[in-house]
């Protein structure tokens, strides 16, 4: 969550008016860090089948979505929306079905307040337009639809019932090099059809692969387009984007193409052969820094007693050269990977099952603290704004002036903004340029600005944890609460306690929450999030 780009701060207004808004064009003049990209930016995604209107009055003018470009409409018309599936930097996946013919789909929903500038705003758009272009690949989820209603952007997709990557390996409870290279061969052979279309996914991970359904043979799909670009032969793109493990040493140098998927599908390919990633540290900093190294441990268990085939192709496709680095057809004639080929069958020492399993279940552990964080957020801090603005709206007009909006925030007691804040905030409230600000926008912008890293989100999401509060969060408190989420196994609940409880007292202090939380985030408590932000 490392604030890495250098986007500007300004800020769409996302939130939708009757009329289309004049900043549907804004991407026209939009300095395209992408290098040259080819601009398939500026025309709205493709459209789902007409929206039912039959509810709405004949002549009421259709508001049109700024984010989409096309009429809003309310999902919940078409879809019931039912339990939470899982959730990422940016979405929240719930399951919907179909109300006419009962059919099950995920739907992602964007908030609209988390798109923090225009980049943002562009890359969701995109997301619909790569999955579109993408459709019919069998390895990719597929879009059945989107909508934008005033505050969210939703994405309807096929359902992959069977979970993440990683849980499927756990689940499995055993494993082989085999097993391993035929993965590989199918997240391979994905990102050889992205790249044969031109597209660079730039987010692979192994939470980015889903199953669709519990069976032994389920296929395997890509997801998350959010951050892929179109690429043409020599395009060069300069955003710092991705998650901090798998990022490849080029983006870090703001120069790259296709050849970073290949680089964190390297990583992933290492994880699933020893269970740690090949480049870590306690921080972001760290982790880039051993990135740029580039040294890959080969020493440790259990590398000495894998076959000659994986250490190659691992090195092969971790080479800090791109140019160097197999390409995703050259890894596909790897002879470790084919079918029948080189990896053999002999099982992987449970080690790295178990080292698989805490490593994802890190990962899960510090995403329930921050859904806990997300949740906490809204209301409260909702709740303080309106006040603050309907202070500010001295006539009671719903608008004020960015005037208005300056004098009112340095009269505010205790808002604690700091100058560059208010300027931050002047920026982002200013979206569409006609110099009044209304509620939405208000708190749309000021959202970006409180943002949910900072210290008090973080103590309560710790009390969250903590419920008898005690100070710590005990083991049992811990079991509780993971299990809520869906986590039960008491042996992997230990191993957390034991990794987070720095001072090994058996229980899990403020302190050591937070500096969990804020591993791989040294900036995450001053900075607002944006959507390309690096995550770890
Ligand atoms: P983000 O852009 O926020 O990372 P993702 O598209 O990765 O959002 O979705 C977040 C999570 O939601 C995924 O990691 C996964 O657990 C779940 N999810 C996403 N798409 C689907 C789907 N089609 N079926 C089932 N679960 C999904
Ligand atoms: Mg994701």
């Amino acid at each position: 969550m490392g604030n890495c780009c250098s986007s500007d701060s300004e800020s769409p207004n996302v939130n939708g008016t009757e009329v289309a808004k004049s900043n549907h064009g804004e991407n026209s003049n939009h300095a395209n860090d992408d290098g040259n990209g080819p601009s398939t930016s500026s025309s709205p995604p493709k459209a789902n089948p007409p929206p039912s209107t039959s509810s709405e009055k004949p002549n009421k003018p259709v508001a049109i979505g700024p984010v989409l470009g096309r009429p809003m409409e309310d999902i919940r018309n078409t879809y019931n929306i039912g339990k939470e599936l899982g959730r990422g930097q940016f979405g929240v996946t719930h399951l919907c079905t179909n109300k006419q013919s009962g059919e099950k789909f995920a739907c992602k929903t964007i908030a609209k307040r988390k798109l923090a500038n225009k980049e943002d705003v562009e890359d969701v758009r995109r997301e619909v337009q790569i999955m579109h272009h993408l459709a019919g690949q069998a390895n990719v989820v597929e879009l059945k639809g989107a909508y934008e209603d005033k505050h969210s952007v939703h994405l309807v997709m096929e359902l992959c019932a069977g979970g993440e990557l990683f849980d499927r390996i756990i689940s499995k409870g055993h494993y082989t090099e085999r097993a391993a290279a035929s993965l590989l061969r199918t997240i391979v052979q994905i990102v050889h059809t992205c790249h044969t279309m031109g597209v660079i996914h730039r987010d692979l991970k192994p939470e980015n692969f889903l199953l669709l359904n519990h069976d032994e043979t389920s296929p395997l799909k890509a997801t998350d387009f959010g951050l892929s670009v179109f690429y043409k032969q020599g395009d060069v793109f300069k955003d710092i984007v991705g998650s901090a493990y798998y990022i490849a040493p080029e983006v870090l140098k703001r120069n790259y193409g296709p050849e970073v998927d290949i680089w964190s599908i390297g990583v992933m390919l290492y994880i699933l052969l020893c269970g740690v990633p090949p480049f870590w540290a306690e921080s972001e900093n760290g982790i880039f820094n051993a990135i740029l190294r580039g040294t890959i441990d080969f020493s440790c268990d259990p590398w000495p007693s894998l076959s000659p085939g994986a250490k190659d192709i691992v090195k092969k496709m971790l080479n800090t050269d791109p140019k160097q680095r197999l390409t995703a057809f050259q890894v596909l004639n790897h002879p470790w990977i084919k079918e029948d080929g080189e990896a053999p069958e002999t099982p992987l020492d449970n080690a790295v099952l178990d080292r698989i399993k805490q490593f994802r279940a890190m990962n899960k552990f510090k995403k329930v603290a921050l859904k806990v964080i997300a949740g906490c957020l809204s209301e409260e801090e909702i709740m303080g704004l309106k006040q603050m603005f309907k202070g500010m709206d001295t006539d009671n007009s719903g608008t004020i002036t960015l005037e208005e909006l300056k004098k009112g925030l340095s009269q505010q007691e205790g808002t604690k903004l700091s100058e560059y804040e208010v300027q931050q905030l002047m920026e982002a409230a200013d979206a569409d340029g006609n110099g009044t600000i209304d509620y939405d926008e208000f708190i749309a912008a000021t959202m970006q600005i409180n943002r949910m890293d900072r210290e008090e989100h973080l103590y309560t999401a710790f009390q969250y944890f903590d419920k008898d509060n005690s100070g710590y969060i005990t083991i049992e408190e811990l079991e509780q609460a993971l299990r809520e989420f869906g986590m039960s196994d008491a042996k992997l609940i230990n191993e957390i306690i034991s990794d987070v409880d720095a001072d090994h007292d058996g229980n899990i202090n403020y302190d050591e929450f937070a500096a969990m939380m804020r591993k791989g985030n040294p900036e995450a408590a001053q900075n607002p999030k944006k959507r390309r932000d690096v995550v770890v």
